[in-house]
């Protein structure tokens, strides 16, 4: 039924042309794409445009800009390999801001503990949508270059093809099989541990009392995360590490090429593209 469904599946309707060059213009970290790149990038974004609905939550209109913008980067990573990785996927979900999600857990003792926690995105496993805050997609927050929520929630999404998002992606015979799947355990483990000493060492520099709500703190904290090659978020789990790793690898490849040199050459063969 497959080759039924290709052989005969119907043209996504086009991008229009202005839209799109307004929506690149827009996003610094597709500027190293070359012409053909950009062509086949579009129309993978109609495509995902065209199987995946884009919907707006908590009042949020979902604007053709916006949709454009969210499917651009959501292909970025799959340029080179496919949009079936993407299968698995109830859509997407925009927010204005950041979201509320209420989480709850049963401890080893068999209490629930349930609280709840501003997001500005989640990639829901098993099916489920990828859910996004406009706000925080647009703007920067304490990483200023290197940080992209949607990429980061699209390669959780990659990610969790291989049965749960662990930071090992699915490898696929078409695309991956010179990647030797001990090698990427070993050189992602090893990367983390590191990562994690670092990010150890920065919380050890900021003040006892150090409080998320105050600006002399935060900006503390963004000037000692310049050090890191990537947003310090990457050391809260493997899975975090390769999405936040991933995020850098598209929008900021050079201090994880100098850092991680293995890990960027990894990434570079799974994502069959070159960035620097
Ligand atoms: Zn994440």
């Amino acid at each position: 039924m497959k080759l039924f469904n290709r052989l005969f599946r119907r043209a996504a309707p086009a991008i229009d042309d202005a839209q799109w060059q307004q929506a690149v213009q827009g996003m610094p970290f597709l500027h190293r794409l070359d012409a053909d790149e950009l062509a086949r990038l579009k129309s993978l974004a109609a495509r995902f445009l065209d199987s995946h609905a884009v919907s707006g939550a908590g009042g949020f209109e979902v604007g053709n800009d916006v949709a454009l913008c969210i499917a651009a980067q959501a292909c970025l990573p799959v340029l080179n390999l496919t949009l079936e990785l993407y299968d698995d996927m109830a859509g997407v979900i925009v927010y204005p801001a950041a979201f509320v999600v209420r989480h709850s857990e049963v401890d080893e003792a068999g209490v629930v503990h349930e609280w709840e926690a501003a997001m500005a995105g989640e990639a829901l496993d098993a099916g489920g949508a990828v859910v996004l805050s406009w706000e925080d997609a647009q703007e920067d927050h304490l990483w200023d270059d290197g940080g992209n929520l949607v990429i980061h929630e699209f390669v959780h999404k990659i990610d969790m093809g291989s049965g749960g998002a662990n930071g090992c992606p699915p490898f696929l015979a078409a695309f991956h099989a010179g990647i030797d799947p001990a090698r990427w355990k070993a050189a992602f483990s090893t990367a983390y541990d590191d990562f994690c000493t670092r990010v150890d060492a920065l919380e050890r520099r900021l003040p006892p009392d150090f409080d998320e709500e105050n600006e002399h703190h935060l900006d503390l904290y963004a000037e000692l995360a310049q050090a890191l090659p990537m947003d310090p978020y990457g050391a809260e789990a493997p899975a975090e590490f390769f999405a936040v790793a991933s995020e850098a690898f598209f929008a900021r490849p050079a201090p994880l090429r100098a850092t991680y040199p293995q890990v960027f050459e990894l990434l570079e063969k799974y994502y069959r593209q070159r960035v620097r």
